[in-house]
């Protein structure tokens, strides 16, 4: 995968945060993972830096190659990459936080910040199933829906405003939107297409919990006639999503990441069948699953920590001009 400096990964959760040491060659020396310290930035920030000094330690011994050079970050929410500040994450209860900086005075190590499904969908374009392709997008359905859109080679940021492809506004014909979106929108994509969004959906329709989307899954293929109308209407939604993605940007594949993915033809068959209908001149994208599966997220961090570093090196290579 590489050939630098170790660094930490860090991949903060909604539930979880999983942070690992990576080494130059590239080879996870360990994970850990532990819960989320939550509407605190004080708190995070604490858990954090413990959890960086706690892995350097637990391998200096023996490893001198393995001390870290650099952290890369990942957190579910609004970022601005180039301040290094997160702006909104609803799931961690922060609001304009600049962790990169704070985190870097902390560790004493240079930290680089950035959305995880930006991140996730920049380790999917470079090294995963949107790989060679010069125009794509990346829609990782989990919680909610994150997104990373790339338009000739390059990931489109919006100043931390872009790729929020789960409240893209999609109205599905002849329904109304379950519940009123986190954001406030009155019918985002992901109240009706994300894991969460179609087990909400599916309790609201019925009034029997679902826990997951897996479970409306397998309730629908076992002729629940309730939970197919929600899986259908899931798929509807995000058809018209990648429909309008589609005629906006003409991308070459569009990878659908995240738990959701693993469902196969399940979710694939039906997604082509309604594109078709909607498409007429259109480009075709192809639609494919992730690459990367639950290690998406620190495969992304040891990414961006490793950009950070070629970054940091270059100027020095160059050296001062005389
Ligand atoms: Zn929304």
């Amino acid at each position: 995968m590489r050939a630098g400096r170790p660094v930490v990964a860090v991949d903060v959760g909604g539930t979880l945060t999983k942070t690992a040491l990576v080494d130059g060659r590239g080879e996870v020396l360990e994970v850990r993972s532990e819960p989320t310290v939550l509407r605190s930035a004080t708190g995070l920030l604490d858990q954090l830096a413990l959890a960086v000094a706690d892995l350097a330690a637990a391998h200096a011994e023996g490893h001198p190659d393995a001390v870290p050079a650099a952290v890369g970050v990942h957190v579910p929410g609004l970022v601005d990459d180039a301040r290094g500040t997160v702006l909104l994450a609803e799931n961690l209860g922060l609001r304009d936080v600049p962790l990169r900086d704070q985190l870097a005075a902390r560790t004493g190590l240079p930290v680089s910040l950035g959305n995880d499904a930006r991140g996730a969908g920049t380790a999917e374009f470079r090294m995963g199933a949107a790989r060679g392709a010069r125009t794509a997008v990346v829609i990782s359905i989990g919680t909610g829906i994150g997104g990373a859109v790339f338009v000739d080679g390059r990931l489109h940021d919006g100043d931390g405003f872009g790729c929020e492809l789960g409240h893209m506004p999609v109205l599905v014909p002849g329904r109304r939107a379950p519940v009123v979106c986190a954001c406030g929108g009155p019918s985002c994509l992901e109240q009706w297409a994300s894991a969460g969004g179609i087990a909400r959906s599916y309790a609201r329709v019925t009034g029997r919990p679902a826990h997951g989307a897996r479970e409306v899954f397998d309730a629908a293929r076992a002729g629940d006639d309730d939970a197919a109308r929600v899986v259908g209407d899931g798929l509807d939604a995000l058809a018209l999503a990648v429909a309008q993605l589609a005629t906006v940007l003409a991308p070459e594949v569009v990878v659908i990441a995240g738990g959701l993915s693993r469902a196969g033809a399940e979710l694939f068959d039906p997604l082509h069948e309604r594109l078709e209908q909607l498409l007429t001149f259109h480009r075709r994208p192809r639609l494919v699953p992730a690459r990367f599966g639950d290690g998406a997220g620190v495969i992304a961090s040891a990414l961006r920590a490793d950009e950070l570093l070629e970054q940091l090196v270059l100027p020095l290579q160059q050296g001062p001009s005389s």
